[in-house]
Order: structure tokens, then sequence, then C-alpha cells
């Protein structure tokens, strides 16, 4: 019996506990609170990530240990990697934790990124403003998740603004201000390699953000086939150098049609939802199967997928229920405003048929201003 440890026990634990079920695997969950969602289906064990003596009870019960949650400490994850397997590895997790080194590594890749400064000072924000222009955004280079610690600066008035917003947190996470890109779409790859270096990825993905949080996905995004050629490569090129294990999304954004790269989440990923139905192996499936050192499964997808989130709390599920290729996921978490509390895939083998589909279910929860990009792309908007 393999038992597989989950650092962070959120949704994303939630479903790779569920999607590892079928394998006959045993999960056992860390988090810092005793309400996690992923312990409705796991043992969970409370505690700091930063406490040796939980970290040791977790590593003593675990075969192999993976993340639902990217700002575990990298030296936790250092610590634990020399007692049990760690997947993907330490390296690979502090690099995508830290904005300033995830974007040196792209440009360092060739994989082309926004322009981008370091600040450290109200002085270096003021360097920064100049080199990198404005509109911009600052952003703390660590900790940020659904567009939290950022501030966008439209014109040099905002500097000031910003720098009470953010600054204090300069000599702790540290800042980066990042060129605004007014981009066409958003796009995503969720990708994977296994122990051996076998690189699999899942058809592009488009999404669309409302303040910051993923609000819908639909896949495949229609990309002519160089550009997801593209994508897939920086995909790959990231993975390999990083010596990657598990299933990670690259965030792009498309503009004129070129892409510039935004972050790289070392995790099974928001945009990647939609595979547990929509393709032939789930991206939790997969990553599971990657950490295991398993065959992966196959990324082929069936038809069109749309992830819709449910942010703060859940909507009714009968109106998503009762359409053929409608699937429902309620996390099991306690309502809260800005909150991932739940998401729904609905899933067609024509555009046309998924369009009505979620033009139905926008209609019956009042959603319709949420559906309307992706029946826009469905439609050929
Ligand atoms: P996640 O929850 O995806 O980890 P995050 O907090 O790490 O989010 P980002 O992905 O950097 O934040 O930003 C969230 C969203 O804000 C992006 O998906 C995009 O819609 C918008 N955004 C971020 N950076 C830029 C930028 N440089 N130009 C334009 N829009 C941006
Ligand atoms: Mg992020
Ligand atoms: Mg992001």
């Amino acid at each position: 019996m393999t038992t597989v440890g989950i650092l962070g026990g959120g949704q994303l634990a939630r479903m790779m506990a569920l999607s590892g079920a079928p394998l006959g695997l045993r999960f056992l969950v860390m988090d810092t609170v005793a309400d996690a969602c992923a312990g409705q289906f796991a043992p969970l064990l409370v505690g700091d990530y930063r406490d040796e003596a939980a970290l040791a009870e977790f590593a003593g019960k675990v075969d192999v240990a993976t993340f639902d949650f990217e700002n575990v400490p990298a030296e936790s994850a250092e610590w634990l990697s020399a007692r049990v397997p760690v997947f993907p590895n330490p390296r690979a997790l502090a690099v995508a934790q830290d904005r300033l080194a995830e974007k040196t590594l792209f440009r360092e890749l060739d994989i082309p990124v926004p322009a981008f400064a370091a600040v450290a000072s109200r002085q270096e924000l003021d360097q920064a403003l100049a080199t990198v222009g404005v509109p911009c955004i600052l952003k703390t280079r660590r900790l940020g998740y659904d567009g939290k610690g950022q501030f966008r600066i439209r014109s040099l008035a905002d500097a000031d603004a910003a720098w009470q917003a953010l600054g204090a947190q300069a000599g702790t996470v540290g800042l980066i201000v990042e060129a605004f890109v007014p981009f066409e779409r958003e796009l995503s790859v969720v990708a994977v390699r296994g122990r051996d270096g076998e690189f699999r990825t899942w058809p592009l993905t488009e999404n669309w953000h409302v303040d910051g949080v993923l609000s819908a996905s639909l896949a495949p995004a229609r990309v002519d086939p160089a550009l997801a050629d593209t994508a897939t490569g920086y995909a790959r090129r990231l993975a390999e150098r990083l010596d990657y294990v598990g299933v990670f999304a690259l965030e792009l954004f498309c503009r004129d049609g070129a892409l510039l790269a935004n972050e790289l989440a070392p995790r099974v990923h928001n945009s990647g939802h939609w595979t547990i139905e929509g393709a032939e192996t789930s991206q939790f499936q997969n990553h599971l199967r990657a950490v295991l050192g398993l065959p992966l499964g196959a990324t082929d997808v069936r038809g069109r997928a749309c992830m819709l989130n449910w942010i703060g709390a859940m909507p009714e599920a009968g109106p998503v229920l009762a359409e053929p290729g409608g699937h429902w996921h309620d996390y099991g978490k306690e309502p809260r405003e800005g909150r991932k509390v739940g998401h729904a895939t609905l899933r067609a083998d024509a555009p046309s048929v998924l369009a009505d589909a979620l033009e139905r279910v926008g209609q019956a929860l009042g959603r319709q201003s949420q559906v309307a990009p992706p029946v826009a792309a469905l439609r050929g908007g």
C-alpha cells in the first residue's frame, strides 16, 4: 500500500485524493488548519510547515511527497527531500515561488516575458517605472495568488499609492514591477513530466479572469497549431531545465498573436480542472502517476470542455446537473468572499452544443457575464 503525502490540504489535494483512489493509493494531507477541505477524504495532519516535528511525523508516514500549495517554504521541502522523495523537486518549487527568479529563468530559456524590474526601495520603484514604463503592475515576488499582493499603476501619479499598499513588503517577500500587457487572450499550458522524463501536455486552455481570479476556462483553446507548438515548447524547456516531475501550468498572455509568459504554477492548476471529465486522463491522475513513476495516461481530449469557477458561495447545482455534459464539484468549504468553493465543467462534442448549454446555465444561475466570454469563443466571436 503506497501512501502519498500532500503538503497543503485545499481543493487540489482533495481532487488528487479522489483521483488516486482507483489506483489503490492512500493519502496523508498536511495543512495548517484543521478544516482543510482535503481532510474530508484523507487523513489530515495539522501542523506548521516550518515545524520539524510535524514534518518528521509526515515524512515517517508517507512513501512520496508532493504539494497542493506552492508556497510551502522551500527549506521545508528541502528538509523533507532528505528523508522522502519529493516531487516536484524543491529547486523547481523555489524558482516558481519567486516571480523574479521565475521571470529570470524564462528569459534565460528564450521564453518571452513582459518587461520587469526588481524593486527593493521607494527609489528603485521610480527607477523601475522609468525602465518598465506605465501602465504596469507592482507585485509581491512571493506568496501572491488569485491576484492578491498586486497593485496596478496606471500612471506615475500612482507610485505613492502603490508604495503605500505594498512597500512594507519590499524587505520581506520582495517586490517586482511588471509591464501591463494589454493581451487579447490568456492561455495556459498544463503539462506533466514523468520521473523518466516523458513529457505530455493537454491541449492549450483559454482562461478568463475577473479581478485577478480565474472565472472560466475553455479547452481546447482555439489557436493555430504553430502557436500551440510554441507554447508547449516553452513548457517542455522549463520542465527539462528544472528536472520537473509532476504536473505544472505555464500561464501565458497572447498579444498580437505572440506569447508572453506570466507565471509557472508548480502544481496541478485551476485551468486544468476540465481534464477530469474532458480528457482521457485528468491532471490529478497524471500528477500522481508522474510522482509515483507510473506510466503517464493519454492527454487526449473528449470534445470541448468549459470550466466555471464558483467563488464565494456555491450556486444551486440543478441547472448544471440537468445538462447532459454537466459535472459538479463542491469542495465542501465554508462560503467566504473571494474564496474558490467549487466549480462546474460542461462538456460536449460540438462547440455549438456546449455554447447552448453554457447559455442555459448562465441564464438559470444569473451568471450571464461569466459564461459570455467562452460562449463568444465557441461561437467564433
Ligand atoms: P494565480 O492565482 O494564477 O496564481 P497570481 O496571484 O499569481 O494568480 P498573476 O497570475 O500574476 O497572479 O495575475 C493574475 C491575473 O492578473 C492574470 O491572470 C492576468 O489576468 C492579470 N495580470 C497579471 N499580470 C499582468 C500583466 N503583467 N499584464 C496584464 N494583466 C496581468
Ligand atoms: Mg500565481
Ligand atoms: Mg496566475
